[in-house]
C-alpha cells in the first residue's frame, strides 16, 4: 500500500497528491527516467504534448509491468490546437503517441487570452470528458479571471488548475479560488526548478527537521494540500523527492516558509504569455 495520500477530485476521481513530472527531460532520457521513478514507487506522471516525450512515457509505462490502472497519466493540449476540432484531434494523438485506451487527466496548457476563445477549447475539453476517454479534465495556467468565464459559459468544472507555486510563488488568491470552486490545486515547479533550495529559511528548517531543502519544500506543498510532482532525471533525488511521509511541518515551521513569497515566477505570466508554436 503507497504511502502517497490520494486527493479526490470534483467528480470523484482519485489522484496521487506526489507524482513525477517529465518536463525537459530529453526523449531519449525519459523512457529510463519514468521507469525508474515507477520504481521508486510514483504512480502519478505529468507530461504534456509541448514536451515531446509522450511516447516514451508510454513505452515505460508498458514496459514497467504494472497495471495501467494502477498508474494515474496526465497530458496536455499544446498551444496550437485550441480551435475545437483541433483539440479532439490532438486529444487523439496524445493518446496514439502514449499508447494508451484513456487518459486520468488531459488540461488546456495555457489559457493563451489574446490568440483565441479558451472557452471553444473547453467545450472540446467536455466532449472529450463525456466520451469516457479522460477520467478528468482541466486547466493549467488559468487565473481567477479565466476561471470565471469557463465557470460562467460552459458546463463541467475543471476537475484541477495546474499552476507556478513554490515558496517564491506562493499563489494564496488563485489557490483560494480554486478551492472555493473545488477545483484542486496542482503546483508546477515546486522547487522553483531548485532556486528555493539555498534559501536560508528553507535550510534552516531542513538542518532543523534533520530533512533536505527540497524535502522540506516538498512537504510545506503536501501540507497545503496541493498535489505536486518534482522532475528529476538523478535516481537519487528521485528517491529523496519521494521520502516525504515520515516527518511532519509544524504550523509554525510552514508559515515562515509562505512568508518567502515574493511574486517571482520561474515560468511565463498567463496573462501575457501566447506564445503557439509554429
Ligand atoms: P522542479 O521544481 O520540479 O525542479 C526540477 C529541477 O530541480 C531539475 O533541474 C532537477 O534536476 C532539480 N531537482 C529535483 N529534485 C532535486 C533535489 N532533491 N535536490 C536538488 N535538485 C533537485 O521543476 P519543473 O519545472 O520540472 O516542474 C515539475 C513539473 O511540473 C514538470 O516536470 C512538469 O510536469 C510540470 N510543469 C508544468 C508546467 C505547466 O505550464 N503546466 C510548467 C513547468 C512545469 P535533475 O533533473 O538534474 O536532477
Amino acid at each position: 500500500m503507497s504511502q502517497v495520500p490520494l486527493i479526490t477530485l470534483n467528480n470523484g476521481v482519485e489522484i496521487p497528491q506526489l507524482g513525477f513530472g517529465v518536463f525537459q527531460i530529453e526523449p531519449r532520457d525519459t523512457k529510463e527516467a519514468v521507469l525508474a521513478a515507477l520504481e521508486t514507487g510514483y504512480r502519478h506522471i505529468d507530461t504534456a504534448e509541448m514536451y515531446g516525450n509522450e511516447k516514451e512515457v508510454g513505452q515505460a509505462i508498458r514496459e514497467s509491468g504494472l497495471d495501467r490502472n494502477d498508474i494515474f497519466v496526465t497530458s496536455k493540449l499544446n498551444n496550437g490546437y485550441h480551435a475545437y476540432g483541433d483539440a479532439l484531434a490532438a486529444f487523439a494523438r496524445s493518446l496514439d503517441d502514449l499508447g494508451l485506451e484513456k487518459l486520468d487527466l488531459f488540461l488546456i496548457h495555457w489559457p493563451l487570452p489574446k490568440v483565441g476563445d479558451f472557452t471553444e477549447t473547453w467545450k472540446a475539453m467536455e466532449e472529450i470528458y463525456r466520451s469516457g476517454r479522460s477520467r478528468a479534465i482541466g486547466v493549467s495556467n488559468f487565473n481567477p479571471h479565466h476561471l470565471n468565464r469557463l465557470l460562467q459559459e460552459t458546463e463541467v468544472v475543471p476537475a484541477v488548475n495546474q499552476i507556478e507555486v513554490h515558496p517564491y510563488l506562493t499563489q494564496e488568491d488563485v489557490r483560494a479560488f480554486n478551492a472555493e470552486h473545488e477545483i484542486a490545486t496542482e503546483a508546477w515547479s515546486p522547487i522553483a526548478k531548485g532556486k528555493v533550495l539555498n534559501d536560508p529559511v528553507i535550510a534552516e528548517v531542513a538542518e532543523r527537521v534533520g530533512r533536505t531543502p527540497a524535502q522540506v519544500t516538498l512537504r510545506w506543498h503536501l501540507q497545503r494540500g496541493d498535489i505536486i510532482f518534482p522532475k528529476s532525471v538523478t535516481r537519487s533525488r528521485m528517491e529523496e523527492n519521494f521520502r516525504l511521509f515520515d516527518f511532519e511541518l509544524s504550523e509554525e515551521d510552514l508559515a515562515v516558509i509562505a512568508a518567502l513569497d515574493r511574486g517571482e515566477r520561474t515560468g511565463p505570466d498567463p496573462d501575457t504569455f501566447n506564445y503557439v508554436p509554429q
